[in-house]
């Protein structure tokens, strides 16, 4: 395989290089308003130590709020949780994840029932320096996600300094995100959003060839930016999962009944006659008849028959795929090969989690993001094996499609101070 251009522009490696950083704050005695990511699913049925049923991102902003509690500042933290659509709604509480924050931080945190106004500005006022609070769901507000002025305006006035450590919504314009910016001195980046920065940015700016990108899921729609972008940089686009049934038929392969977005045969014709050769396509693959666990299934090359459904990649292909994978040196993963909730067609995608471990082994660089790529790769019990898993689907997304993600392009400029 033979190196690309790998983006052609050789700088900046990190767009958002000159963003302040958390550790360059002044951080003793101010309270440091912390838009942090808690959005963790929930069951409120289960009993209270078990109601956060995955705490990876509570445990993710860990070490932002520990670096203000040993520099002597209090924590506010902010975030939303799940879309209570503007309105209170007990169902989406923080409560239960101010409960799971004390235990994993093994300090108290107090929690808010409100995110604004004159109570909970003099409840933070009266806290003690080191204190961690956490303020009641951004969301139960409209104005949050409207990223009105004046709300931004009260969330700022609960605190002194901003810190966004949420990458996971980085790529919107929300009060917590971005308004809030215009009402305080400084606003910086906290260790999670500069890891993910960083790993992105050397993937997409500084990456060592053979640069190898995997895409999968449901829609070619989803990730026709993506691969734009990434055409020039990468020097191999695996794909797999169901959209590679659009690229299939666009080449004339008869794909039975899988499932394709037959709007967009014509983009997925072009992408492949612009790629010269660097899109891969599976050639073989798990079939069924219907689309359930338990349906009979058995392995088509090339064609699929008229009546199947291609659920997962086949065998060879995840042979090829691990070989191109484990020759490469950077590799990013965005999007399941197959309906890997269903045992029988996971295969295709644990083969890539396995060989995306064994190339990082080998000094690869290696990141996964992406809500199913993430459970997959946990679900292998492999998460810990590559270079970084992101906590940012849509935000990776559209970092790699090259847009620029408005929660840090707000955010103070490192020389401006
Ligand atoms: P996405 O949200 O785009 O990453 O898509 C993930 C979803 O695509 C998962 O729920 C998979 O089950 C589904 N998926 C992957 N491959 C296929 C396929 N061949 N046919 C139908 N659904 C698929």
């Amino acid at each position: 395989m033979k190196g690309a251009s790998h983006g052609g522009a050789p700088f900046p490696v990190n767009r958002y290089m000159d963003k302040l950083p958390i550790t360059d704050l002044d951080i003793a005695g101010k309270t440091i308003l912390v838009r942090a990511d808690l959005n963790v699913p929930l069951n409120l049925e289960n009993p209270p130590d078990e109601v956060v049923t995955d705490d990876t991102r509570i445990r993710a902003s860990i070490p932002t709020i520990e670096h203000i509690v040993q520099a002597r500042g209090k924590v506010v933290l902010m975030s939303h949780l799940g879309r209570p659509g503007g309105t209170r709604d007990d169902a989406y509480s923080l409560k239960p994840v101010a409960e799971k924050l004390s235990v994993l931080l093994e300090r108290e945190v107090t929690f808010l029932p409100d995110t604004i106004g004159p109570d909970t500005q003099a409840k933070i006022a009266s806290a003690a320096p080191g204190s961690v609070i956490l303020l009641e769901n951004t969301r139960f507000y409209p104005q949050e996600t409207a990223n009105d002025d004046e709300f931004a305006r009260q969330l700022a006035a609960n605190g002194d300094i901003f810190v966004n450590d949420a990458f996971g919504t980085a790529h919107r314009a929300h009060a917590s995100t971005v308004g809030i910016t215009a009402h305080v001195e400084q606003s910086a980046m906290g260790f999670l959003l500069a890891r993910e920065v960083d790993y992105l940015s050397k993937v997409l700016h500084d990456s060592k060839p053979p640069f190898v990108a995997i895409l999968g899921g449901a829609k070619v729609s989803d990730k026709i930016g993506l691969i734009e972008n990434l055409l020039d940089r990468t020097d191999k686009i695996l794909i797999g999962g169901a959209m590679s049934y659009t690229f299939l038929k666009a080449q004339g392969k008869e794909v039975g009944l899988s499932r394709v977005e037959d709007d967009k045969l014509a983009v997925a014709l072009d992408l492949l006659q612009r790629s010269g050769g660097k899109i891969e396509l599976p050639t073989d693959h798990v079939t069924a008849d219907e689309f359930a666990a338990d349906a009979a299934h058995h392995i088509d090359t090339d064609s699929i028959d008229i009546h199947g459904m291609g659920l997962d990649i086949g065998p060879a292909t995840r042979q090829a795929y691990s070989r191109v994978i484990m020759d490469a040196r950077t590799i990013v993963w965005n999007g399941p090969m197959g309906v890997f909730e269903m045992p029988a067609f996971a295969h295709g995608t644990i083969a890539i989690a396995e060989a995306l471990a064994s190339a990082t082994r080998q000094g690869a660089l290696t990141v996964v993001g992406g809500g199913d790529s993430v459970a997959a790769i946990s679900q292998a019990e492999l998460d810990d094996d590559v270079s970084h898993v992101s906590t940012g689907g849509g935000a990776m997304l559209e970092y790699l499609e090259g847009k620029v993600l408005p929660g840090i392009a707000a955010l103070s400029d490192r020389k401006t101070l």
